[in-house]
């Protein structure tokens, strides 16, 4: 990240001392139910660059095992008491590579949920991940049938030889035909995931990839720093002297380029990475967002109770033998502490539109808040200090100096 100056770095971030009085779980969604509900799918066919994600890469789905093991967790969490989830809002198919399943097997996945949680495509936002390249139009056609009315497509960028150096498995035609067949099929709702802050060598042109993204006018736009993960072919190429990541600025700049082009285009900046025409956030997400309830399913899934969050084991293997036998393939179940409360309800209140309300702000250090305001990364607005795209670019650093500040008790 870029140079934060002066009083941020005098700050010790080593330690979490006496921390501001704050609530701790202040949920929105005071209800008993959960309304969130994601489904992971591991499989990819094959590794991009730069992915760390637990994915299990496959020429053949194992889609018939996959639908009944996803199932079988389902029934066991239900028989459990873990949830109780007749309200559902969102479900969400992602990966992984979710397009990947063969057409009825999404059907049967989405028929299943809004069935057994008495709900109907209608009233749920039902988001699936797609790579470009599985979006036929009878695959478009099926998944509209299905009930799923929101598509989230793996753009990543507009240019081929990109592409390929990423190693995706799709060209840019496959993007531009995929928007096609998803709109003839009934389906409005997508949403383009773009990367930013590519290497140097690779003369990436931010602006001409954000203009052809604009040119099929999504209703959503995801925008995402390249990072080098360590065990990833990036990481490789990077020891080795191959590549050269982008530098800090120039991650800020694709970053405030991008902003740019999507504020002037009438995009809302409503997190960190996103930007929505009216009325088309993320609901999903945004349950993350504001600390909702939610359950996920599959290898690698979180689910959070209000209180407690627990995650799956990742590999596929190894997921799918334990809910065979037992039915459940939790990994670990973690309480929060309160200083890990506080840390998450202002990373999580920052990063997204909503900000922080002043009073709860007001219990930081007032240097702190001073400072961040005269630098343009933060503003107080109708109640609420909310980072600006500047403070976005810091927020970790913003966030960490907030809550170690000795003056923050
Ligand atoms: S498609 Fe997505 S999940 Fe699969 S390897 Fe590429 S980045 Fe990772």
């Amino acid at each position: 990240m870029l140079d934060i100056g002066n009083s941020w770095l005098d700050i010790e971030t080593s330690t979490l001392p006496s921390l501001p009085a704050l609530p701790l779980f202040p949920h929105n969604d005071l209800s008993p139910h959960m309304k969130h509900l994601y489904i992971h799918v591991p499989f990819c066919s094959r590794r991009c660059i730069y992915c760390d994600f637990s994915i299990a890469v496959r020429r053949e789905i194992p889609a018939r095992r996959y639908v009944a093991t996803i199932v079988r967790e389902y029934e066991h969490r239900k028989e459990s008491g873990e949830w109780d989830a007749d309200a559902l809002e969102t479900l969400y198919m992602g990966g992984g590579t979710p397009s990947l399943l063969p057409a009825e097997s999404i059907t049967e996945l989405v028929g299943f949920f809004l069935e057994h949680e008495g709900a109907s495509s209608t009233d749920v936002e039902v988001t699936l991940e797609a790579n470009p390249e599985n979006v036929t139009g009878a695959n478009a056609r099926a998944w509209a049938d299905a009930g799923v009315n929101r598509v989230s497509l793996g753009a990543q960028s507009f240019d081929p030889a990109i592409l390929r150096w990423m190693h995706r498995t799709h060209a840019p035609e496959h993007t531009v035909t995929a928007v096609r067949s998803l709109r003839d099929a009934g389906i409005e709702s997508l949403s383009l995931d773009l990367i930013v802050a590519l290497p140097a060598q690779l003369e990436r042109d931010i602006s001409r990839d954000l203009s052809q993204a604009l040119e099929l006018e999504p209703q959503h736009i995801s925008i995402y720093g390249l990072t080098v993960e360590p065990r990833t072919a990036l990481a490789r190429w990077v020891r080795r002297g191959k590549t050269i990541p982008a530098s800090d600025e120039a991650y800020a700049r694709d970053y405030l380029v991008a902003h740019d082009l999507l504020i002037r285009a009438g995009y809302e900046h409503y997190e960190v990475s996103n930007y929505a025409l009216e009325g088309r956030r993320s609901k999903h997400n945004c349950a993350y967002w504001d600390d909702s309830r939610y359950a996920g399913l599959g290898p690698s899934a979180h689910g959070f109770d209000g209180e407690e969050r627990y995650w799956n084991v990742a590999p596929w293997a190894q997921y799918e033998r334990m809910v065979l036998e037992s039915g459940d393939a939790t990994e670990g179940r973690e309480r929060l502490t309160r200083n890990q409360a506080l840390l998450e309800r202002v990373y999580l209140g920052l990063r997204g539109h909503g900000g922080l309300e002043l009073d709860e702000v007001a219990r930081f250090d007032a240097r702190l808040i001073a400072d961040a305001e005269e630098r343009g990364w933060a503003e107080a607005k109708s109640g609420r200090w909310h980072l600006t795209a500047l403070g976005w670019l810091r927020m970790d650093e913003i966030v960490t100096a907030l809550t170690t500040s000795p003056e923050g008790g």
